[in-house]
């Protein structure tokens, strides 16, 4: 990352999101981002002014909504670093994008196979290799954290063989906040013959990234964490990979040639996306890289960055609190209350206007591995700044008050 961490200055963004009214710290960006003006504009133009399907109409109306579609491929490509928008699949989230994975990729995957996750994966990046677990007979290894929450790579590597055909792991950690080596794992997945699939989820909105650069096979994130609209997500795959891929949904859209005797399908990503797509979703999508971008994701990174240090500042000197994951998480903070559950603290802390999350964050095994079965979360955004940290210590001194 080029810039320091002395360099964080407020982004001064607030004014932009409408929904978030004056003295309420929203802390709850890592379940779902706040929509800038610049989002919602596109999303009601898209319906207001610009809207028709796409790809099939010959009216003037239909086609200038395809080139807006395809325009917003060709920036999410960019925007990752992607070689090709042709390598850009859109999908409802990353949930749907790992499963497009295991059904269409994995399938082909035979007993003796083996799949390598980590103990702190979301339940989206464990369930689907279960159900595929169940189709094939494939096994699971799960890697070990390290003492401060992130994955072992050490371990990751002594872990590795060549019946390993996939290494899934998410590039940060929707509850620790920790980031992972991505680079470093492509290397140890690849030195194997198994591919890299990256969760970016949590990534995506808060660290510039690259797929190129981090060497990965598979890439998949939301649009609504990324200050876009729920309902649309990228999944992105190396251009060889995705073009031995077969269907795992037919419909339209997504065909080359349809008889009752035999279909043959479209290209990629066309033969990923079958039915009527998001088409409004996709547009909001655009608008958010672009919204993202004049920011710039590393003074996101380091703004984010500068709100945990001072989170884990200030709640180190509250007695009863207990803080997981690493010094250097990407604006994520889980913590504990002694002898509270997290759920009232998230209550007590609604009266005071701070929104937190509370709960197992779809990371059950990870609660285990804490050996808690829930814990609180303050996540950051773009909108967030030390008046939130601020709100969020007194709401939890409140706390301490009311549990002595
Ligand atoms: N992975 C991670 C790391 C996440 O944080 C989330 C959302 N909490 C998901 C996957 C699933 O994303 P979605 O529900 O948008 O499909």
């Amino acid at each position: 990352m080029s810039t320091t961490l002395a360099s964080a200055r407020p982004l001064d963004v607030l004014g932009d999101f409408p929904a978030i009214p004056e003295g309420w710290a929203y802390l709850d960006t890592a379940a779902t981002a706040q929509k800038p003006k610049p989002v919602i504009d596109a999303i009601t133009r898209g319906y207001a002014e610009t809207y028709a399907t796409v790809h099939r109409g010959v009216y003037q109306r239909s086609a200038d909504m395809t080139l807006a579609f395809e325009a917003s491929r060709r920036r999410v490509a960019q925007f990752i670093g992607a070689p090709s928008p042709d390598e850009i699949v859109f999908v409802r989230g990353a949930t749907e994008g790992i499963n497009l994975v295991a059904h269409s990729w994995g399938n082909s995957l035979k007993p003796g196979d083996r799949i390598l996750l980590s103990t702190l994966e979301h339940h989206s990046n464990i369930v689907p290799w279960q159900l595929l677990r169940d189709r094939t007979g494939i096994e699971i290894d799960v890697a070990p954290l390290t003492g401060d929450g992130r994955i072992d790579l050490d371990a990751v590597q002594a872990m590795l063989t060549p019946a390993h055909k996939l290494v899934a792991l998410a590039h940060v950690s929707n509850v620790l906040g920790s980031v992972l080596d991505a680079r470093h794992a492509a290397e140890l997945a690849h030195a194997v013959g198994a591919k890299l699939l990256l969760d970016g989820c949590q990534a995506v909105p808060r660290l510039p990234v690259d797929v190129r650069s981090l060497g990965c096979d598979f890439y998949v994130f939301s649009g609504h964490k990324l200050y876009g609209p729920t309902g649309i997500g990228v999944l992105w795959a190396r251009g060889e990979i995705l073009e031995a891929m077969p269907p795992w949904h037919g419909g339209g859209a997504m065909i080359d040639r349809v008889t009752f005797e035999r279909t043959t399908y479209a290209p990629p990503p066309a033969r990923f996306e079958a039915g009527t797509p998001h088409v409004v979703g996709v547009i909001g999508l655009h608008a958010a890289i672009d919204y993202v971008e004049g920011i710039g994701l590393d003074m996101i990174y380091v703004h984010e960055r500068a709100l945990v240090k001072l989170t884990r500042e200030a709640l180190s000197t509250l007695n009863s609190v207990r803080l997981f994951g690493p010094e250097d998480s990407a604006g994520i903070v889980s913590f504990a209350v002694e002898g509270v559950h997290p759920h009232d603290i998230g209550t007590i802390l609604d009266e005071e206007q701070v929104a937190i999350r509370a709960g197992h964050h779809c990371a059950q095994p990870l609660m285990e591995h804490l050996g808690v079965p829930a814990t609180a979360r303050a996540s950051f955004g773009v909108y967030n700044g030390e008046s939130d940290v601020a709100a969020l210590v007194r709401g939890l001194e409140r706390v301490a008050r009311i549990f002595g």
